[in-house]
Parts: C-alpha cells; structure tokens; sequence
C-alpha cells in the first residue's frame, strides 16, 4: 500500500488505472454516524436523531448553537478523543465488494476529508485495513471541508463513490463515473426532475452491480 496524505504535489499524474475505483472513507467505506451522535451526546447530554441529519452540516442535528462548536467536536472525535474514530464499523456490504474489486487486480483508492494530522492519518488507515485487509493503492487524507477537486483531477478516469451531494458532482465533472449513496444528509437533493452527473445508489448492494 502506498499512502499519500499531506502532498499533492508528490501525486503522480494521473494517480490509478482506468477503472480504477476511487471512494470516500465516511458513510461509504466506515459508519461515521453512530459514532459521531455518540460521542457528542456524551458532551454535550444532547442526543442526536438516530435517523441521521439532514444536512452535511452538523450543527442542528448535534443540537449544538454554532459551526464552531460543531466543528470543534468533530475534530475532537477525529483526532481520537474516545477512541470510536479508529474503530468504525464497516458500511454493510462494503467489505466483499472491495475485496472482489482487489481480487479482480483493480486499484482501490480512497480520498477522504477527515484530516491531514499524520495521528488522524494512522487512524484511518488502521481501521481500513482492519476492515478489509491490505487491500488499498492509496489512501489520501486531506483537511475537512478542503476541495476534493485538485485530486479527482488526477486519478486516471474510473469510478468514484462518494455520499457527500456536491463531491459526486466534482467527480463526475472531473471525467469519473460517479456514484452517490443515498443517506439523510442528502436525500432532499433527490428531486423527480432533477437530473445530476451521477447515478443514485442504495449501498453497496445495489452498487456492485454497476462496478464489478
Ligand atoms: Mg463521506
């Protein structure tokens, strides 16, 4: 496995094979959620709604009074504060799906925006390979909220597996075949009428069957 988080600059172009597949970490490999509500209701004595938010944005379904106090839980429980962040559980079907794709000589590669802190990198790269073996091409660990787009750019065209609504757009306008998984956080995007550069996914049930 060769892991890259800190230096785009040191990514080759483009980084992958065609039909490589590419995938954010939380709510598309790990279950972010469950840990996230726990660890902020024990702060906070507030309990989130188990259905999930309804927004990517934190902050009401935290019940907390501002961004800053919900992004400074977040990083707290990011960076091991309760020690769930190096121990998420896997999504349900997540596991076989990528060993099949590792199986099949493909590269996996996995882009996610939780934070560059080299203890936060350890982290996620543990609790990947603990779920599912030493499976990965890379995995990229880069700031929360920082642009995915720069590095979408340069992994050779392939498939790209996101849950975030506005990073499945970035993937697919930067010549992925992109995939998002309905969850709460994005669900109200979900319009009859609408017509996105994406394909709507329930899971990893439903996108095996487009990927492998
Ligand atoms: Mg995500």
């Amino acid at each position: 496995m060769s892991i890259h988080y800190n230096n785009l600059n040191a990514v080759s172009r483009p980084l992958g094979a065609p039909d490589d597949v590419y995938v954010d970490c939380d709510g598309v490999v790990v279950d972010y959620l469950p840990g996230i509500a726990e660890f902020s209701h024990k702060l906070t004595g507030v309990r989130p709604d188990p259905k999930g938010p309804s927004d990517f944005q934190f902050t009401d379904w935290l019940g907390v009074t501002s961004d800053e106090e919900m992004m400074n839980i977040v990083r707290r429980f990011n960076e091991g504060e309760g020690g769930h962040f190096a121990r998420l559980p896997a999504m349900t079907g997540v596991v076989d799906v990528l060993r099949a794709i590792h199986a099949s000589g493909r590269g996996i590669h996995v882009l996610s925006s939780c934070s560059r802190h080299p203890k936060v990198v350890e982290m996620r790269c543990e609790n990947l390979v603990t779920l599912c073996g030493d499976i990965f091409s890379s995995i990229i660990c880069i700031d929360m909220h920082e642009d995915k787009s720069d590095y979408l750019s340069r992994f050779a065209p392939g498939i790209w597996v996101e849950d975030k609504f506005e990073n499945a757009i970035k993937g697919a306008q930067q010549g992925h075949r992109s995939f998002l998984i309905r969850s709460p956080h994005n669900r109200k995007f979900e319009k009859k009428d609408a017509r996105y550069p994406f394909t709507w996914v329930d899971g990893w049930q439903d996108l095996r069957e487009h990927i492998l």
